[in-house]
């Protein structure tokens, strides 16, 4: 078994499946930037694409994936479930669209977008058992969730059989998040840290430039270099192709322990949050 595609390292998911452990965010890019960017993105080597029902842009991927000249097969591809449908027809439902969508009969790792809590009475258990079934009967290679917090985690624990393979969660300097993060490697869930540059605003704080001058790199590329020093997946967003490929070339260059230290204090704990705090965020629309 290789452990990387070109550089990329790959990371073993709990059950044996394996994931790049960089790859390529979709949230944002219209439907009508996709493919191009997709397209691009392949051709600078990312195998791994991040993308959702509620970015509108799956149809797309699959277009991008297919200008690349590559087999859907070569690229790992991440879906997740549309908050509006947690119930588990509506997931079976949504689900079905996604492969339709994607022109596959099966996706590298489904996941449930948002917990929802305050919502559908709070049963998110009955979603994550549909998605077990879409995991035993092949569709879905891998099935994980996002923006899940500890006790949401636990609560799968106790009621299900099937522990996610990753728990995607916002991560960056300003909001380590590494309570959530100590919890999923206690249980073996791996971490994907979204929005890894925090939309950008993180890129011109003066420790993170002071890092990357003396690495004689970009400040995007020095961040990046953190999340995966600390063994989180990323797929970092961009429709540039120049920042798409800075964001690639991320293991080339030293990075000392003290600058990885520094970078770690830049959180500001629930602060420093870019998006929506998971026990509260209800937007199902
Ligand atoms: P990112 O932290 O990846 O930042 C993207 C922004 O930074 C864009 O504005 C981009 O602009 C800019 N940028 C990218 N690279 C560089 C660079 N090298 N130098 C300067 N600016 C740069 O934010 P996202 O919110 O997009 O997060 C990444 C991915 O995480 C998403 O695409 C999605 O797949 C996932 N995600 C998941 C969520 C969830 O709830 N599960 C929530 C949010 C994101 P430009 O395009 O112009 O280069």
């Amino acid at each position: 078994m290789n452990t990387t595609i070109g550089n990329v390292p790959l990371i073993t998911l709990n059950d044996g499946n394996h994931i790049p452990q960089l790859g390529f965010g979709v949230f944002k890019i219209p439907p009508q930037e996709t493919a191009e960017a997709v397209r691009a993105a392949l051709e600078i080597g990312y195998r791994h694409i991040d993308t959702a029902q509620g970015y509108g842009n799956e149809r797309e991927v699959a277009q991008g994936i297919r200008d690349a000249g590559l087999d859907r097969s070569e690229v790992f591809v991440t879906s997740k479930l549309g908050n509006s449908a947690h119930r588990p027809d509506d997931a079976r439902r949504a689900f079905g669209q996604t492969l339709e969508r994607l022109g596959s009969d099966y996706v590298d790792l489904f996941l449930i977008h948002w917990p929802l809590p305050t919502c559908y009475d709070g049963d998110f258990v009955s979603t994550w058992t549909t998605l077990e079934d879409f995991k035993a009967d092949g569709r879905a290679r891998s099935i994980g969730v996002s923006n899940f917090q500890i006790h949401h985690l636990q609560e799968l624990a106790r009621e299900t059989a099937t522990t996610p393979a990753v728990n995607q969660i916002e991560a960056h300097p300003y909001f380590t998040n590494d309570t959530v993060r100590a919890y999923n490697t206690e249980h073996d869930i791996v971490t994907e840290a979204w929005s890894p540059i925090a939309r950008g605003t993180v890129l011109r704080e003066p420790t993170v430039l002071r890092v990357a001058r003396a690495a004689g790199v970009h400040p995007a590329q020095v961040v990046l270099r953190w999340h995966i020093e600390r063994g989180d997946v990323v797929f970092p967003k961009s429709v540039n192709p120049a920042r798409m490929r800075e964001n690639f070339e991320i293991f080339d260059f030293e990075i000392t322990d003290e600058e990885l230290q520094a970078l770690t204090e830049l959180d500001r704990g629930a602060d420093g949050r870019t998006g929506p705090d998971p026990d509260t965020f209800d937007r199902i629309g």
